[in-house]
């Protein structure tokens, strides 16, 4: 019989041999997983025995994480602005760099009348971005796309138990949108290059997947693509919002030059680093 107190230790003991950064931390949320509980539990039941079948769960939790595989596909689902975001390898984990978009679009959604108004999520992956602003502003029209057809199912699975109302679209980029348009576009495209996807931590290459992560050599395969075809899908005055890369900012700029675009703006990441490039079209 294993207790939860004696669990925690064998589980932060098995880290620290692999040099885990934040043993701790990671233990107890590892634990949390296999009991369902929060961390506070932990403490308070230290005493208290796991059954075979919690053990089983905490071991087979901690060889995967040892394996490299991240806490957020482990426990399948992340806090995401307000929202609980399932996440399975078929879409990326919500990044905070994602939820300090979403805080500034929110800011600027909660100035604006959205009664008819059309806000694309493209690349929506888990959909985390589109639901979690259609959570906040019930009266604008949301519509997720994605070329990954599993990832939508994550997206669609992720506005139900939101309870939110989305239209999901599958196919190539603007391609399902083809016809429409928006007066409001989220993109968090993928955006590393190859030498940069080589860079990446092994959890992150070998778990993510490569499809939400790779923006063709130059990692500004999707800024190209947008910069060309998304006019044909604004609404005149229509905002658009993407993340970018922290040294994208430059690159990202040279693309949205000159007519029809205008309010062309870079903002800042919490480390200071360029992060969202913000522009409108006329
Ligand atoms: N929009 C999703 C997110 O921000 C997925 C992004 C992507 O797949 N590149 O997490």
């Amino acid at each position: 019989m294993t207790s939860v107190a004696e669990a925690l230790a064998f589980v932060a003991q098995a880290l620290a041999v692999k040099k885990s950064s934040l043993v701790r931390r990671q233990a107890e949320e590892i634990l949390c997983c296999a009991l369902a509980c929060d961390r506070s539990f932990l403490y308070s039941h230290s005493c208290q025995q796991l059954s075979e079948g919690e053990w089983l769960c905490c071991q087979d939790y901690l060889s995967r994480r040892l394996r490299g595989e991240p806490l957020a596909y482990i426990h399948g689902v992340v806090e995401f602005y307000h929202c609980q975001i399932k996440v399975t390898p078929a879409v990326l984990i919500p990044r905070q760099e994602t939820e300090i978009l979403v805080d500034k679009i929110a800011k600027t959604l909660a100035r604006q009348d959205l009664h008819g108004k059309v806000l694309l999520d493209l690349c929506c992956g888990s959909g985390c971005i589109g639901i979690a602003l259609k959570k906040q502003f019930p009266d604008l029209t949301v519509v997720l796309a994605d070329f990954s057809f599993e990832a939508l199912q994550v997206a669609r699975q992720n506005a139900l138990d939101n309870q939110v109302d989305v239209t999901c679209l599958q196919g190539d980029f603007l391609e399902p949108f083809k016809g429409e348009r928006a007066h409001y576009v989220v993109c968090n495209p993928p955006y590393i290059s190859e030498a940069e996807f080589n860079e990446l931590g092994l959890e992150v290459k070998e778990f993510e997947p490569k499809m939400a992560l790779l923006g063709g050599s130059s990692g500004l395969e999707f800024y190209e693509r947008l910069a060309s075809d998304l006019p044909a899908c604004l609404f005149p005055n229509a905002q658009v919002w993407l993340e970018i890369g922290y040294l994208q900012g430059e690159g990202v700029q040279k693309l949205f030059q000159g007519v029809p675009w205008k309010g062309q703006h870079l903002e800042n990441d919490w480390a200071g680093h360029h992060r969202f490039f913000f522009l409108e079209n006329e």
